[in-house]
């Protein structure tokens, strides 16, 4: 079974974008994922607006909390190469179904999508080869109100003295 979203990303400068070449770069990165704790493996790849992909896999810590997930871990490998402007992001798991991402990655990833403001696309695909396609502002319709700007959020981490 495949869902279909209408909103599909544009094109990227290169002019086209290849799902399947996501996935792969995915279901690659899903292979060295670090899972002592759980072995629950996750991989993930992203689409830069360049045309750029870039993976990540999920890798855990024996303090769980340390733990970072295949989609941050893909965004931060993008970062680290200078690039910050996604149009899509693929996961893949061990899970038979498609696995969405988590809640904190839905967070990191609106932070870029409002800061480029479009929508990031979804494709997530499951060990049964299902794909369900949807996007980050279809899933996660909270976090910050699209008008709050940088300075806004900055001020209200900041400590008071009075
Ligand atoms: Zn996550």
């Amino acid at each position: 079974m495949t869902t279909t979203h209408p909103r599909l990303p544009e094109p990227n400068p290169a002019g086209q974008w290849d799902v399947e070449e996501l996935i792969s770069a995915a279901l690659r990165a899903m292979k060295n994922a670090s899972v002592p704790l759980s072995r629950f493996r996750v991989g993930s790849a992203v689409l830069t607006s360049s045309g750029k992909i870039f993976e990540g896999c999920n890798t855990e810590s024996l303090i769980p909390l340390l733990g970072v997930c295949a989609e941050r871990n893909a965004v931060n490998h993008a970062i680290i190469h200078g690039e910050k402007s996604f149009l899509a992001v693929a996961v893949v798991s061990d899970l038979h179904a498609p696995l969405l991402p988590c809640g904190a990655c839905l967070q990191y990833l609106q932070e870029f999508s409002r800061q480029e403001g479009r929508d990031i696309l979804i494709v997530a695909q499951g060990r049964s080869g299902d794909r369900m396609i949807t996007s980050v502002d279809e899933l996660f319709r909270g976090g910050f109100p699209e008008e709050t700007s940088v300075e806004e959020i900055q001020q209200s981490f900041r400590w008071t003295t009075d």
